[in-house]
């Protein structure tokens, strides 16, 4: 039974690169029938914010995830905060001691670097094993002296290996590793001791994190090991580390990229099946290299060991593909309930949206949509069907197009269309025959200023159909106000 992890600490941003890491342990537990733990790792008072935390659970249950165990759930390894199991690490860290498994290291770092020197070391090598084979009486000495321990994971010699999801055997040769810090000279655990012990006691057996963790895979491999000797876990788990993402240069995405932060998106109204179908891509792909799949396609198809290596590239204009793409493709009554509270937020709807708007919604929504990438820009194209004969005119279409012949255009447009049906169909000969057979014009030409003086900008949905919806009077009331 797979059970995998995301244990995010609650500081920054909710990041591309945390949300990826989420949804693959996600996905893979979801893909093979399995168990998803969500764990808050906030032992570091000093950098953890509940802000931070709220944000990320923003973004996750916006884009739709969800775990079986966690925080806010609770479970059967409760609790899932970090912060309330310190009890769990003294009891593991006293075990260790126990065992022969760590030790009290009392060198300073300047003790270590000294004794590098004096063996024609370079001083920056790291620690040195030293405190190993402290007797009882050497470390009574020290502590006669005033001195507190800190605790250190002794290493072993031999090559430590592992087989990696994404990367196969990873090799990490013996004696390359310091013996480490577990928990500070007060008795703190650290990061290095309280996740490895997590994953163990939750029963976690595929650990999916970013590939810049991938140097403390060794150490946490073998605080497994003891604590499986000691009872306390079952067999090792398997690794995923997860490919860098890069940004267009190749650098590693910075989590400060403003690009970065995901919560942007949902503010902006992108649609989460879009932000979460690109986000799976980076390092991973469907089979057929189709870029646009559902949620569901993903649940069925993804698999950790088939994640790519090589760096994954932050493409923003991919990005927006895939998210029009499930724009276009999502039903437009979903669509316009999702539209409603915005346009109410615009002030271009009231509480009550009245038979006559429906109307509008239901014709307008699905020419928009074809049109846009995000909620946003849906609104922007919707405004000028709810303001009454007074379109704001955008100044920069309102430069480009009303110039030279503009008011010809207007005047031969108002008198064709005042006697007419007032038809989609209707509209369209009366505008053709008046300004493409009458004024010569090529029709590229001909419509900007009626399209900018309906619209108030050069970019809308279809002309006539818009025109159609607005009715004959709004409609010529705008043109005649555009031609004063
Ligand atoms: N709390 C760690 C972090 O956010 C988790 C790393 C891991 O997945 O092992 O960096």
């Amino acid at each position: 039974n797979v059970r995998t992890r995301f244990c995010p600490s609650p500081t920054g941003t909710p990041h591309v690169g945390l949300v990826r890491t989420c949804l693959f342990s996600w996905g893979y537990a979801r893909a093979k029938g399995g168990e998803f733990v969500f764990r808050i790792e906030d032992t570091d008072a000093a950098r953890d914010s509940e802000e931070s935390y709220h944000q990320l659970l923003d973004t996750l249950s916006w884009l739709g995830m969800s775990w079986d165990e966690g925080p806010d759930i609770g479970g059967p390894h409760a609790p899932y905060r970090q912060s309330q199991r310190l009890d769990v690490y003294a009891d593991v860290i006293k075990r260790l001691l126990e065992g022969g498994y760590a030790y009290e290291a009392y060198s300073t770092n300047e003790e270590v670097e000294a004794r590098h020197r004096a063996a024609g070391r370079d001083p920056k090598l790291g620690y040195d094993n030293f405190d190993r084979h402290l007797t009882e009486a050497q470390k009574a000495a020290f502590r006669a002296e005033g001195r507190n321990p800190v605790y250190r994971m002794r290493m072993p010699d031999e090559a430590i290996t592992f087989t990696d999801a994404v990367r196969g055997e990873v090799t990490t040769p013996g004696g390359t590793v310091p013996d480490y810090v577990i928990a500070r000279a007060d008795g703190s655990p650290l990061y290095t001791l309280t996740n490895p012990v997590d994953d163990a006691l939750m029963k976690v057996n595929m650990v999916t994190r970013g590939e810049d963790l991938m140097p403390s895979t060794p150490r946490q491999i073998v605080m497994w090991r003891a604590l499986v000797e000691l009872g306390l876990a079952d067999a090792e788990p398997e690794y995923a580390h997860l490919p860098l993402i890069v940004d267009e240069r190749g650098k590693k995405m910075s989590k400060r990229d403003p690009r970065s932060n995901l919560l942007q998106y949902k503010e902006a109204g992108y649609l989460p099946e879009g932000v979460l179908n690109y986000v799976a891509t980076l390092g991973w792909s469907l089979s057929g290299d189709r870029d646009v799949f559902s949620v569901a396609e993903f649940l069925e198809a993804f698999d950790l060991h088939d994640v790519k290596s090589n760096p994954a590239r932050f493409d923003e204009k991919k990005f927006d593909a895939i998210c029009s793409d499930h724009f276009r493709g999502i039903d437009s009554a979903e669509l316009t309930d999702m539209l409603v509270p915005r346009l109410r937020e615009a002030g271009l709807l009231a509480e009550v949206v009245t038979p006559e708007q429906r109307h509008v919604l239901e014709v307008a929504v699905p020419l928009v949509q074809e049109r846009c990438t995000t909620l946003a820009q849906a609104v922007e194209m919707l405004r000028f069907l709810f303001c009454g004969t007074e379109v704001e005119l955008d100044e920069t279409s309102a430069k480009k197009t009303f110039k030279e012949g503009a008011d010809e255009v207007l005047d031969a447009s108002i008198a064709a269309l005042e006697g007419i049906d007032w038809t989609t169909e209707g509209i369209e000969e009366a505008l053709k025959s008046a300004l493409v057979d009458g004024l010569g014009l090529k029709p590229r030409k001909a419509f900007g200023p009626v399209r900018v003086a309906i619209s108030g900008k050069t970019v809308s949905p279809p002309l006539y159909e818009s025109m159609e919806l607005l009715g004959k009077d709004v409609s010529l009331a705008r043109l005649r106000a555009a031609r004063a």
